[in-house]
């Protein structure tokens, strides 16, 4: 990336050096690109956009050893490969499982979203973040940085909302943001169609039917938040919009912003709260 001088910057909406003084950006014709209304503050601080997936990857992680920590004595050591290395109910309860319990018997709404960054196992971490991995370039390089965290935080919080509303006790696990972006590409494909459009959608439709048909033969398996996630992460695409239609922009950043808001405090909330209680 092109050095950064005192009288330069990166245009907010299509990331090209630009002078300062610039009324318009002179490749994309964004208004104003100086102005402070119209800052990238998620750009200026992740370079890389690709980058936001190692940090998503590494919060989910260091949740997870979080939970296990909380209560070492209480970590699952069956042999059940699902349950292996899983953390205590309690501690994944203070941390912010979401479900009728959490939110019904404390009122815990935030969990929502922190329910999303935790996991019952090695394996379920082990399978979420490899297809998190997988999914999420592809979503960034067709929605942008603000628009891919916009949907993943979403779809989340919409999942885990409708399996709540079906009446699911107690749920983690970042599957329903996932599906949330597997939801975006589907609308995507379709949306854009051309081969290319028409392959990926076929191919994540096939992850889709793949999901529903493991969803209901294991047990314990929250289809609500899957199927929640999906059709929100497909409303979301649809509202928001993707590159090749419409480019990022300030609504699409203030709403990254408060997405990102919102998680940090909810996340900071979670290990104070379960610190308080443990120690
Ligand atoms: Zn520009």
């Amino acid at each position: 990336m092109a050095p950064r001088e005192r009288n330069s910057l990166l245009c907010p909406n299509c990331r090209k050096l630009i002078s300062a003084s610039e009324k318009v950006c002179p490749y994309c014709g964004m208004k104003n690109p100086s102005s402070f209304m119209n800052r990238d503050f998620l750009g200026s601080l992740i370079r890389n956009p690709y980058d936001l997936i190692k940090i998503i990857i590494g919060v989910n992680v260091a949740f997870y050893l979080l939970t296990l920590i909380l209560n070492p004595s209480a970590v699952g050591m069956s042999g059940n490969p699902l349950s292996m290395l899983s953390p205590s109910s309690n501690s994944l309860l203070l941390m912010g499982a979401t479900g009728v319990i959490p939110i019904d018997r404390f009122g815990a709404w935030w969990t929502l979203v922190s329910a999303s960054y935790l996991h019952g196992g090695v394996l379920h971490i082990l399978f979420n973040m490899i297809a998190f991995r997988q999914i999420s370039p592809l979503v960034i390089h067709e929605f942008g940085l603000h628009r891919f965290f916009v949907i993943y935080t979403g779809t989340g919080i919409a999942g885990f909302a409708l399996s709540y509303a079906a009446g699911v006790p107690f749920t983690i696990g970042a599957s329903a943001s996932i599906c949330g972006l597997i939801g975006a590409i589907l609308y995507y494909g379709k949306s854009r169609g051309g081969s290319f459009g028409t392959a990926l959608y076929k191919q994540v439709l096939g992850w889709l039917v793949f999901i529903g048909i493991f969803g209901f033969l294991v047990p314990g398996i929250n289809n609500w938040a899957h199927g929640g996630g999906a059709l929100a992460g497909v409303g979301l695409a649809f509202l928001l919009g993707y590159n090749d239609k419409k480019t990022e922009n300030h609504w699409h950043r203030y709403l990254s912003m408060a997405c990102i808001g919102l998680t940090v405090i909810v996340l900071l909330w979670s290990v104070v709260r379960a610190l308080y209680y443990s120690f």
